[in-house]
């Protein structure tokens, strides 16, 4: 027993002592200490009562800090190489040389390449500004940040990618200037704000590549003319006018509710792949939760139809969000994040905690959870004033009157001079991070200065404010040197990286929020009891830690961390992606395989089998490769549970990447094929018609078309890898190659020459067929007179003879006509006549035969 206890423990020893060495996570190298912003401080400290917007701080000063400090993030991704007009792509920062690698060619006028002189631009907003005809303007950091922020480009050129017309410029069959389709200064106002209030998954996207805006003051060009915004899980979103109306208040208008509900149809798409449902939407767990089903219906032409139906209870966030489960999906996304206190009254609880925890990090945006929650976040430095504030009210000897805190606030009786100088703190601390949080928060104005909200701040706070003073207060009365020392408590509180390798280290684990805060709990536990206090202080210290660190607030940071820190290694997956490429490309290729995997799937489109099972096969091993070769400061990663992380973070860019190499090897096929064909110059039909063993039937035209298809789908040297033969060339060769193909000289000639062969084909065909009919009849007459004894025999013989010769007309009759409607009867113009003589010739013969073989 002693034994095994002593085992035991030192086991609990050894094991502890090996989590607390876990290999050191790459992203803590990555996460660079956020520099501090200095134009938001500055902005902050000129606030003074009224307190400041987003608006007002919304100028080129503020945009470039942003972009040098999301650059600085990135700085380590390796930089695309190549030039972009003037500009050596190598001396860029390594986000812009990506973009102008990726987007360079979309830029602008694009039917006039030299329409816009870029020759004095150096970076990426300068480009843009140019555009918008603009010098240093936010226009051009606007729609760079958008880049930064959310990884695809927010367009600004004259070509809507999904447009009828060939021509820039050109939409809805009318000609457009290009200021058309700019974005106004208000709406990008708006849309740099939207960038500020979304995060993942809305911000981590793997397919999208575009938002565009089509000509200002135009409908879409097709059907779907009533929507104001469409998203293509091709990769794009387009938006008309109506999609980026705003309110006088700019922090206001249907632009924030339109553009997130098409980025959310995108997270439905990205989050459907793979599956046979294609939208996440339509998977039965959502179908449930939003309450949606399949009916069936008889329609007017007596058609069983499909279309969705609505369960008795369900609840809608909107009319529109009740026509199908992926409108419901984007609709109420959008809402959640837009009109928090709407989308809370409106939906289903399920539902509700289904968006707030799959999207939006368990967050939710109730005008009053949203203060709450800023209160919450702002803990440690409200911990920090209020720890100050009572150790400097504690010394006060006299301080002006303040009404703001009564003496009944306090279960302590405190000095009247102690109650006005913590009245006269919370006053400020009040303001100062009210102003605080108008000026940082995207959501700041819109909650702030909405009538309802009136006093609310004020109010949570002065609760909050109460609760900390009035513990602060109890602890100095019992122990006058605590706060002193819970002050390193306070300073450990605000460092990140224990509560981030935590997260790590408890990813994928079957109950990782447990996991986490068990670590985190116990983390905080070893802090707060190197201060020696009583337990139940010990104990608060450690319920503060932990709900600071909570695993959601973590979890979101990450998850936005490791999407940067993939997005800066791009160029090294995009390697990895060609190397898998041009093994799979170079094995020897055929279509009998049945597909196998779906790592890598194809939405809209074909591969052949053996390309496409060799990319599902080899992906896995490709991706592990990939997650290996990334670096920070020359370190790669070591920790297990990160790699893992990696994985699943690195897997939807690499599959992006592999389906951008299809496409384009997809293009070059359809080109290369297409100029095959025009220069082939009727060498192909005169192959074919060099030799006629590949004709099944002379008669069918139908039949002999396929024929001669399939044929020139043999001669054809091209293989495709990415097309059904057909799709490429069926086509033309319907419009060239085979076309009358059976009534070219050659066709003719050879019938002809093969005339005989089919005619003696038809007279056998006749005599088999007589032969066939015959022997039916004479069985059915030996059953009406059987032959079973001798004397039967004897007794029917003449009815039995009867019995089939009595028929025997009727039987050459159908027999005949049958023959006579066969096509190659027809196609020789084979007469009745003749026919009829070659069964007369025959008739005794057959009959004979019969009455001997069935008869006797
Ligand atoms: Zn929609």
């Amino acid at each position: 027993m002693i034994r095994n206890n002593t085992l035991f423990l030192s086991f609990i020893f050894l094991l502890t002592a090996c989590s607390e060495k876990s290999p050191k996570t790459l992203i803590s190298h990555f996460e660079k200490k956020s520099e501090t912003n200095k134009v938001l401080e500055r902005a902050l400290a000129n606030s003074g009562e009224g307190g400041k917007c987003l608006i007002d701080i919304f100028n080129v000063d503020t945009l470039e800090s942003e972009v040098k400090e999301l650059e600085q993030k990135l700085e380590s991704s390796p930089k695309s190489v190549g030039t972009w007009k003037h500009l050596d792509l190598s001396t860029l920062p390594s986000p812009q040389s990506q973009f102008l690698k990726k987007y360079g060619k979309d830029l602008g006028d694009l039917n006039n390449p030299d329409a816009f002189d870029y020759s004095s631009c150096r970076d990426v907003p300068c480009i843009y500004n140019k555009i918008y005809g603009k010098e240093k303007d936010v226009a051009g950091y606007v729609h760079y940040l958008w880049y930064l922020r959310f990884g695809h480009m927010l367009a600004a050129d004259n070509k809507i990618p999904v447009q009828k017309s060939k021509n820039p410029g050109e939409y809805k069959d009318k000609a457009h200037t290009f200021d058309k389709y700019l974005f106004s200064h208000k709406e990008l106002y708006a849309l740099w704000r939207l960038s500020h209030m979304l995060k993942a998954p809305h911000t981590t996207l793997n397919y999208l590549k575009e938002v565009q805006k089509i000509p200002r003051g135009e409908n879409f060009e097709t059907a779907s003319a009533a929507a104001c915004g469409l998203a293509y899980s091709s990769g794009y979103i387009l938006l008309t006018d109506d999609c980026l109306s705003l309110s006088s208040d700019q922090d206001m208008g249907f632009l924030y509710q339109a553009i997130t509900h098409e980025l959310s149809h995108h997270i439905d798409f990205e989050s459907g792949r793979g599956s046979k449902k294609i939208y996440r939407s339509h998977k039965d767990d959502y179908l449930e939760l939003a309450g949606f089903f399949m009916e069936e219906y008889v329609d007017k032409d007596g058609k069983t139809q499909r279309r969705w139906a609505h369960k008795k209870d369900i609840k809608l966030v909107s009319q529109y969000a009740g026509t199908a489960p992926e409108e419901n999906f984007a609709e109420s996304i959008a809402f959640f994040r837009v009109e928090g206190d709407i989308t809370k009254k409106n939906l289903t609880n399920e539902h509700y905690d289904f968006v707030s925890k799959e999207f939006y990090f368990s967050q939710s945006f109730e005008r009053e959870k949203i203060f709450k929650s800023w209160i919450e976040e702002y803990q440690p430095d409200i911990l920090q004033n209020s720890f100050k504030a009572v150790i400097d009210c504690s010394k006060e000897k006299s301080s002006p009157k303040s009404v703001y805190f009564s003496p009944k606030d306090f279960t302590n009786p405190l000095p009247p001079q102690m109650i006005n100088c913590l009245g006269e703190r919370a006053l400020e601390m009040t303001q100062e991070f009210k102003n605080k949080t108008m000026l940082y928060k995207p959501d700041g104005c819109r909650a702030h200065n909405h009538y309802s909200m009136e006093g609310k701040w004020t109010a949570f706070m002065k609760e909050t404010l109460i609760k900390i003073f009035d513990k602060y207060v109890e602890d100095l009365k019992k122990d006058p040197a605590y706060l002193g020392r819970i002050k390193s408590f306070y300073d450990d509180l605000s460092d990140k990286t224990p509560a981030r390798e935590a997260y790590v280290n408890c990813y994928g684990e079957s109950d990782e929020p447990k996991c986490f805060s068990d670590l985190i709990r116990k983390r905080a536990t070893e802090k707060a009891l190197a201060l020696n206090l009583p337990d139940d202080q010990t104990n608060e210290l450690i319920d503060m830690y932990a709900s600071y660190h909570s695993y959601e607030t973590v979890k979101d940071e990450l998850k936005k961390s490791y999407h940067d820190l993939v997005k800066s290694q791009i160029e090294g997956i995009r390697l990895e992606v060609k190397t898998l490429w041009k093994s799979c490309e170079g094995i020897s290729h055929n279509d009998s395989e049945s597909p196998s995997g779906s790592v890598f799937q194809i939405a809209d489109g074909y591969m052949v089998s053996s390309f496409y099972n060799c990319l599902n096969s080899e992906a896995p091993s490709s991706i592990k490769n990939a997650v290996r070769g990334i670096s920070v400061n020359q370190m790669k990663v070591q920790n297990a549970k990160e790699e893992l992380i990696l994985f699943n973070e690195v897997k939807p860019a690499f599959l992006s990447l592999l389906t951008d190499i299809y496409k384009m090897e997809r293009e070059k096929e359809e080109k290369s094929s297409a100029d095959l064909l025009s220069k082939e110059q009727g060498q192909l039909r005169s192959d074919i018609l060099s030799s006629f063993h590949w004709v099944k039937n002379v008669v069918d035209n139908q039949q002999i078309m396929s024929d001669c298809k399939k044929r020139a789908y043999e001669l054809i040297k091209l293989k495709p890898l990415f097309h059904l033969p057909k799709t490429l060339f069926s086509d033309y060769l319907e419009k060239n190659t085979c076309l009358n193909i059976s009534t070219s000289k050659e066709f003719t000639s050879w019938l002809e020459g093969s005339k005989g062969q089919f005619s003696e084909k038809i007279t056998s065909g006749l005599d088999e067929k007589m032969l066939i009919a015959g022997t039916n009849q004479a069985k059915a007459c030996v059953k009406e007179f059987p032959v079973d004894s001798a004397v039967n025999k004897i007794r029917f013989r003449k009815e039995r003879e009867a019995c089939l010769m009595n028929k025997w007309s009727d039987l050459e009759n159908s027999t005949l006509s049958e023959v006579l409607n066969d096509p190659l009867v027809i196609k020789f113009q084979v007469s009745s006549v003749e026919l009829k003589s070659k069964l007369e010739l025959n008739r005794r013969r057959l009959q004979l035969r019969l009455m001997k073989e069935y008869f006797n």
